[in-house]
């Protein structure tokens, strides 16, 4: 039986065993599947793609570094997969915003029952609007260019500015937490600067100049969109 939803898959494994099972088993399914042995190869192919299979295992980066730069660049979703099954490393590939995870060995049953999740949760395969493009109200977030327009022109963001707004409109509508802000944006070390993500809130806020549309949840974060 073909997918009811072929997407496109960019498979990140080094393991040439488990990139084949999973690439045979993703192709049997429809979908169009291309692979990658290496994190510095994500950047090429992370565009053309619907989803990311991202091993955490990699032997030239920490998955979870390659995770994080992907959320900076992209809308794809995310899924992971690892052989370490620690609760926390899975939480923490989460909150960095995998969509789902796999713990190794992977059995592909559960794989292609996961694919088709992600896809129908994200709509990965919908089409819609560009890859990286985000529209809220008269706000446009260019995820891919880092840029953002407000009824059409041009705003002048420094890069910490520019990266929060992108935290923010990856998920329109949605609450997101100072904790998941800082690490997105600064990574782990985020005691240091929880002041520092106030005042580039502020500045962000005003030049956005659309007060309510970049809200602040009390005592949990903020919001991008109404
Ligand atoms: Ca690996």
């Amino acid at each position: 039986m073909r997918h009811a939803l072929p997407v496109r898959v960019l498979v990140v494994e080094d393991d040439d065993g488990v990139a084949g099972a999973v690439v045979d088993a993703l192709g049997t399914q429809g979908h169009d599947v291309r692979r990658v042995a290496r994190a510095v190869e994500v950047w090429a192919h992370v565009r053309d793609a619907d989803l990311v299979l991202l091993d955490l295992g990699l032997p030239d980066a920490d998955g979870m570094d390659v995770l994080r730069r992907l959320r900076r660049i992209a809308t794809t979703p995310v899924l992971v997969l690892t052989a370490r099954d620690g609760e926390r490393d899975v939480v923490r590939g989460l909150r960095l915003g995998a969509d789902d995870y796999l713990v190794k060995p992977v059995r592909l049953r559960e794989l292609l029952a996961r694919v088709d999740a992600v896809v129908r949760r994200t709509g990965a395969a919908a089409g819609g609007a560009p890859a990286g493009l985000v529209e809220i109200e008269d706000v446009c977030v260019d995820l891919a260019a880092r840029r953002a327009t407000v009824a059409g022109q041009e705003i002048a963001l420094t890069a910490k500015e520019f990266e929060i707004l992108a935290a923010l409109a990856r998920r329109p509508g949605a609450a997101v937490s100072r904790q998941q802000l800082l690490d997105e944006v600064w990574g782990d070390a985020y005691l240091a600067v929880s002041r520092s993500l106030d005042v580039h809130l502020a500045s962000l806020r005003q030049k956005l100049g659309r007060p309510g549309l970049l809200a602040t949840i009390r005592g949990f974060g903020y919001r991008l969109g109404r």
